[in-house]
């Protein structure tokens, strides 16, 4: 019988990888969670401490705020699909190497091919730079579509930007509701 793929087997090769050297540092990976069938798809940069105790995806003080985000659009967490650029925690919370990105990009790509999402959230400059082509950073790009091909991306601000910067929360919430807007339009 042919071995398809499937978001239980990305997971599963997930939590054993050793591809690359966050394998060395973390507690565990975090591959993502959610709908399989979301017609959007978030993606963060790596998992924190809190991801990388639980190996899960935005369970810290960033992902209540994405969670509260999403309830403002009538979106519950388990409707949509949740995961990061790398699935393993750098040390120190620093932003993941290219090299480190590279070897995890793979598994973000079956995730994709699996899902299929009509909308692309990358969140924050890691995200939009890893899967847009665009060289302006979020704050140019927040909450502008792009389509490519039958994708539409949607950048938004990292939800941990706005825990620092106060104001950010209200652009948040404006951008979300312009992303309710997008996805209500989807024919
Ligand atoms: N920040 C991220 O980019 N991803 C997480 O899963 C948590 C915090
Ligand atoms: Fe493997 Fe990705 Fe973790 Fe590196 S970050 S060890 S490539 S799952």
């Amino acid at each position: 019988m042919q071995s398809e793929d499937s978001i239980v087997k990305v997971a599963g090769e997930v939590v054993v990888c050793r591809k690359c050297r966050l394998s060395e540092t973390r507690t565990q990976a975090v591959p993502g969670e959610g709908s399989a069938n979301s017609k959007v798809i978030f993606i963060g940069e790596a998992p924190g401490g809190d991801e990388d105790l639980q190996g899960r995806p935005f369970v810290g003080a960033a992902g209540k705020l994405l969670t509260e985000l999403l309830a403002t659009i009538q979106l519950k967490r388990e409707e949509v699909y949740i995961t990061n650029i790398a699935k393993c925690r750098p040390p120190g919370n620093r932003p993941p190497r290219k090299d480190e990105a590279t070897a995890c990009r793979p598994y973000l790509d079956r995730q994709l091919a699996l899902i299929h999402p009509r909308v692309i959230c990358p969140m924050g400059n890691s995200a939009i730079h890893a899967l847009m082509d665009k060289a302006e950073g979020v704050t140019a790009i927040h909450g502008m579509p792009f389509e490519v091909g039958s994708i539409t991306y949607f950048p938004m601000y990292h939800p941990a930007a706005a825990l620092y910067t106060f104001q950010l929360r209200k652009v948040m919430e404006e951008d979300f509701r312009k992303l309710r807007g997008l996805l209500d339009s989807l024919p």
